[in-house]
């Protein structure tokens, strides 16, 4: 496993009365870091440049890059959005290093250095080609997939799961009609939550009808729902499209510590989703895997939560997991989503 970050990204900062603090991904990093030379693991991570230009022009517009150009030149803060993602000065180069860090995993996965790949600073789904949006400035995960799928690029099927409380709109509209992309994501229902997108019936369009997949849970769904979901729905997905590459968006929001969802997932369900799906690309045959940070608003909940991610990005899930009751929701949804892709996903194995 390759942990991608540099200290420099710490200038992705919209102060400290913001819920976004990239600080919390630092301490984190330091912290699996920290293990790792425990361990004997000599290899710091590597310095992360910000993305060049033309890469971010892989997702985003022209009229946008200059937008955050502009903003970015401004002392003081302004705001990229309606409100909740500020412009600060640098943030045009701050926000491409997040890019840079995400597009680095990448290429360390599709050189073949290593299986799995970590960068805990990135995940910031919520931005659109042409607007910032939800404390996003620049897409990196979108800007991954497109570089993974650019002409001449390493892959041509890459799958997308996205574990973060809030649906991750950008990178499911940006793909929406793209075949070639399966986004699979759970998140708090959209009447509930913002983004307020990822309803069941939102399944794609064009060579990507059947292949964007909404697992909208309510307030309140517990380990009990995440967990056996993935295991019903997200893993026979995945074994059907087999994707050369696995993107997954590791969000800790959900966490019942965590202060703006309301998902109330415990340590052990994050572990129990990761552990499936690393279970899943080494039974496709060791897909490789870039597993990118995402929201996460409790400073203790990011911290476990990613040093316990590496772990299982370097030494496989843990054979031991947790079994929770399954919610009842876990076959309302399963239900609704049939219903929407016309085909069934049975219980149990
Ligand atoms: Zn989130």
């Amino acid at each position: 496993m390759e942990l991608v970050w540099d200290d420099r990204m710490g200038a992705y900062d919209f102060g400290r009365d913001h819920p976004f603090q990239i600080r919390y991904r630092a301490e984190a990093a330091h912290a699996i870091e920290a293990e790792r030379r425990a361990a004997g693991r000599e290899d710091a991570s590597a310095p992360v440049a910000p993305a060049e230009d033309v890469v971010l022009a892989r997702f985003h517009t022209d009229e946008y890059r200059a937008f955050v150009r502009a903003m970015a030149a401004k002392p003081g803060r302004g705001l990229l959005d309606g409100g909740d993602t500020p412009s600060f000065p640098g943030c045009d180069v701050a926000a491409a290093r997040i890019v840079g860090g995400t597009v680095l995993a990448l290429e360390t996965v599709a050189s073949g250095a290593r299986r799995r790949a970590f960068a805990p600073g990135g995940g910031l789904h919520h931005a659109h080609p042409d607007r910032a949006s939800g404390f996003c400035i620049f897409n990196d995960a979108a800007i991954a997939i497109a570089t993974a799928l650019r002409p001449g690029g390493p892959y041509r099927k890459v799958a997308y799961v996205d574990m973060d409380a809030h649906h991750g709109d950008g990178v499911m509209y940006g793909f929406y009609g793209d075949g070639r992309v399966l986004d699979i994501d759970v998140h708090q229902d959209g009447r509930t939550l913002f983004p307020g997108t990822g309803a069941v019936g939102e399944t794609g369009s064009g060579d990507g009808a059947g292949l964007k997949v909404n697992l909208p849970l309510p307030p309140g769904a517990g380990d009990g729902s995440i967990g056996p979901l993935i295991r019903r729905v997200a893993v026979p997905l995945l074994r059907e499209f087999r994707p050369e590459l696995l993107v997954v968006q590791h969000g800790v929001d959900g966490h019942a510590a965590d202060p703006l969802a309301a998902l109330e997932y415990s340590d052990g369900a994050y572990a129990d989703v990761l552990g499936q799906l690393v279970g899943v690309a080494e039974e496709l045959g060791g897909v490789p895997m870039l597993v990118t940070g995402g929201g996460g608003y409790d400073r203790d909940a990011v911290a476990r939560v990613f040093t316990s991610a590496a772990r299982i990005l370097e030494h496989g899930p843990p054979h031991v997991g947790a079994v929770v009751a399954e919610e009842p929701w876990v076959e309302t949804t399963t239900r609704s989503l049939e219903r929407e892709l016309g085909r069934t996903f049975p219980p149990g194995e």
